[in-house]
């Protein structure tokens, strides 16, 4: 049987958590930023947060301030030696980082507590947060249950691959989540995030329909994204999906080289003359309110 205790022992691999944020979801945020994802996006910002480290020691050797150790099979990180040059990211062939950590949800409670008077509430990202999907219930049950943290809003920043009994777990105790749409038609979807389409599409709708769709998150590549059609209108098929959903706040991003590897290095970054006509796209035919980046 699954005690309190035992949820709030239960803990995910993160990568890094800030105290405060102002652009992971409305208002002042406490993020945690879970480690590993199921998409390959090859324009992917934070490229060492998608694998998870299988201890092979390869990054060791190449540490130059010693604080890669490897004890009994596992490499160990001294954060206080580490200078953060990033070297054992580059080094790692898994997309992964030596420099994780395990949280437990306790663990989170006592960050929610010391920040939470200035906190608006907690936004769990990734890497993609719902590959860790037991911690994330847990969490927000946990913070649910607290009435000390009932002002905070718990949101989930996702790609959307969620199935459908997934989010039945999560719903009673999530407030909102942020999904992005990545491209539109499945052949460039899945240029572009290496999956396809469908269960993002569906997990916009469960949520639409649940009325905890904070936000849907568009990403424009110049050359790639088909969210416009050749006469530079709002695709037809988006259009009517979209009308399907309801109000819903939708977030502009263009596509930037910082952070990315590999071919995405090539791609053109995206003008915000391009992003401005996606708006202007979107709020001919009502949609909106569209948040456009500063650029
Ligand atoms: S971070 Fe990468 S290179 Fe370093 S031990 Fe883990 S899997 Fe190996
Ligand atoms: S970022 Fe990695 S390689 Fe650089 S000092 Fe820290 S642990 Fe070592």
């Amino acid at each position: 049987m699954t005690t309190e205790d035992d949820k709030g022992g239960r803990t995910a691999t993160v990568s890094r958590w800030l105290p405060f944020s102002c652009v992971d979801g409305p208002g002042n945020r406490l993020v945690l930023f879970l480690q590993g994802c199921n998409f390959r996006c090859p324009g992917c910002h934070n490229p060492h947060t998608i694998g998870l480290c299988d201890h092979c020691g390869d990054c060791v050797p190449g540490c130059p301030s010693g604080a890669l150790t490897l004890i009994d099979g596992r490499v160990c990180w001294q954060a206080a030696l580490c200078t953060h040059c990033d070297r054992c990211l580059d080094a790692c062939p898994r997309s992964a980082s030596p420099k994780t950590h395990q949280m437990s949800v306790a663990e989170v409670l006592v960050l929610l507590r010391r920040y939470g008077p200035l906190l608006t509430g907690i936004t769990v990202s990734g890497g993609e947060a719902t590959t860790q999907l037991p911690f994330v219930v847990a969490l927000f049950a946990a913070i649910k249950a607290a009435p000390d943290l009932a002002h905070l809003t718990c949101l989930l920043d996702s790609n959307g691959s969620l199935g459908e009994t997934g989010w039945q777990r999560l719903l009673p105790v999530l407030d909102g989540a942020m999904i992005d749409l990545k491209g539109w038609r499945e052949s460039v979807h899945h240029s572009l995030t290496g999956q396809g389409r469908e269960r993002v599409l569906a997990s916009l709708q469960l949520l639409a329909l649940a009325g905890k769709l904070a936000e849907l998150r568009l990403l424009q590549v110049p050359g790639r994204s088909d969210f416009l059609d050749a006469g530079g209108e709002l695709d037809a098929g988006l259009a009517t999906f979209l009308q399907t959903q309801g109000p819903v706040p939708i977030r502009l991003n263009g596509f930037r080289h910082h952070g990315v590897r590999g071919e995405a290095m090539g791609w053109q970054e995206a003008a915000m003359e391009e992003l401005d006509r996606l708006s202007n796209a979107l709020k001919v035919k009502g949609f909106g309110p569209i948040a456009l980046p500063q650029l």
